[in-house]
This record gives structure tokens, sequence and C-alpha cells, in this order.
């Protein structure tokens, strides 16, 4: 973020690099039950991310002293593979990934009823295999899938999506080269129904006016992205009680 370059990220139409409006969406693509042995799983393709979630749980928590008496604790680990990136990761955590797995943690913990499933733990596991910007606002949105399709209850879905600044331009879904070259880099994820926001960070500077309009882009694409993860549920449960039917 902010880093100086000579690139171009906007053209004299407010075009982006990759032909996107400033409010147009990348591809994004959601299916779900792919892994046999999670309890529920899904993989998202976001522009370039291409990232598979598998969710185990509820189950006792493990070590005991983990565990809370009033409900379930979620955890998730979020990952990036070593060959998910342009220069090699090195494999492991590392603060970002902390961090990233702390505050996915927290958005899901709002959205699951953690309350039913005292002393229990819930393991979400996000893989990122490519990365392309965006990977944390991507894992989070399939997590939400891939939890609801473990069959865990959940008030609500959490959906995601980014805005920044490129070139004094606020725009929605964040590529790869405005992420790196860019002013400013807004994740928020929102309760989809409630509109709740269960995450929200800032990387760069935004004017409040700026913030109104970026935050405004988000809440909007959200619902289109909800739209996303509802058909990924549906046409996988469609799918099963058409094969139940043979
Ligand atoms: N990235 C990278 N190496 C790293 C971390 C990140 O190449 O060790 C890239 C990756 O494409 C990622 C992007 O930088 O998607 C932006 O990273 P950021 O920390 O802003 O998180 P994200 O936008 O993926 O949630």
């Amino acid at each position: 973020m902010g880093s100086e370059s000579n690139i171009k990220l906007l053209d004299e139409n407010g075009i982006r690099l990759d032909g996107r409006t400033p409010e147009q969406l990348r591809p994004i693509k959601i299916e779900t039950n792919l892994l046999e042995r999670a309890d529920g799983s899904a993989y998202i393709e976001w522009g370039g991310n291409k990232i598979m979630v598998a969710v185990y749980g509820p189950r006792e928590a493990y070590p005991k002293h983990t565990q809370d008496i009033e409900k379930a604790v979620v955890k998730a680990r979020y990952n990036m593979a070593a060959f998910s990136v342009d220069e090699r990761k090195r494999p492991g955590p590392d603060r970002r990934s902390v961090e990233i797995s702390k505050v996915i943690s927290e958005a899901l913990s709002s959205a699951i009823m953690v309350e039913q499933f005292p002393r229990a733990q819930i393991d979400v596991f996000i893989e990122v295999m490519q990365a392309d910007a965006g990977t944390r606002i991507a894992g989070l949105t399939a997590a939400s899938v891939a939890v609801a399709s473990a069959g865990i209850p959940m008030r609500d879905m959490v959906v995601g999506c980014t805005a920044g600044k490129v070139e004094g331009k606020v725009v929605l879904d964040l590529s790869k080269e405005e992420d790196n070259f860019g002013q400013a880099d807004l994740p928020i994820a929102v309760l989809s129904k409630s509109k709740r926001i269960v995450l929200i960070q800032m990387d760069g500077d935004l004017s409040l006016e700026e913030f109104e309009q970026a935050s405004g882009m988000i809440m909007k694409a959200t619902d289109n992205i909800a739209e996303i993860q509802r058909n990924a549920l549906i046409n996988r449960y469609s799918v099963e009680s058409i094969g139940d039917g043979e």
C-alpha cells in the first residue's frame, strides 16, 4: 500500500487496468462441500484468489483450558500456501496471518450461534492457494458458506468486500496492483441481513467523504455477493436432493 510507482492504475475514462469500472466487482464463484473429510467446506475464486475452507465441529474444545463454559470458541486459521504469491511465502504463521485469523474468528463468532455449544470449538481452516488481494475478505466470505454447509446454526451469513483509493478515486474490490500501489485499502464484512459490521480494517488514508463513499460501495456490493453465497448453498443441496430421488 502506498508504494510510489509510475504504473497508471486508471485511464482517462476512469477505467481500471483490468477493464473494470470503479464500482465493478471481479468475477466471484463459490462452490461448497468439495472435501469429504470435513464437516463443511467451501471453495472460492474471487478474481485471481483461489481459497479453500474446511470446517470441523462443533467438537469438544481441546486443550481443556481453552473451553468457554458459555459458548463455543471459533478458531479460524488463515494460511497462505508458499506458492500462493509471487515471492515464495515462508511457510507457517506470521504476524499478518495471526492477525487475519483473529479478525476472521471474531467476525464468524458474531454470526454463529455459539451459545448453543458451550465448551466446544469450531475449527475453520482457510487455505489460500493463490493470492490476488482481498484474501481476508474472500476467505471470510467463503468461511461463512463453509460453516453453513457444516449445518452449524447461524443467525446470519457473513459477507464482505474491500474498497480503496487509487489515484485519488474511490474504487471497489481492489486488484493486486491497486492494493500494492493505491492510497488506501478498506476491507469491511457485515452480517448480510442486518448489515451489522463484524470486520473493519483500514490501511492508508481516506477522508471522511471518501470513507463514506467506499463503505457505501461495499454495502451495495455485499448484496450481490450474498446472493452468490446463497446460490452456492442452494445449488449444492438441490443437486443432493435430485441424487436422493434416483
Ligand atoms: N501478499 C504477498 N505476500 C505476502 C502477503 C500478501 O504477496 O506475504 C499479497 C497477496 O496477493 C495479498 C495482497 O498482497 O492478497 C494484499 O495483502 P493484504 O495484507 O492487504 O491482505 P488481503 O488484501 O489479501 O486481505
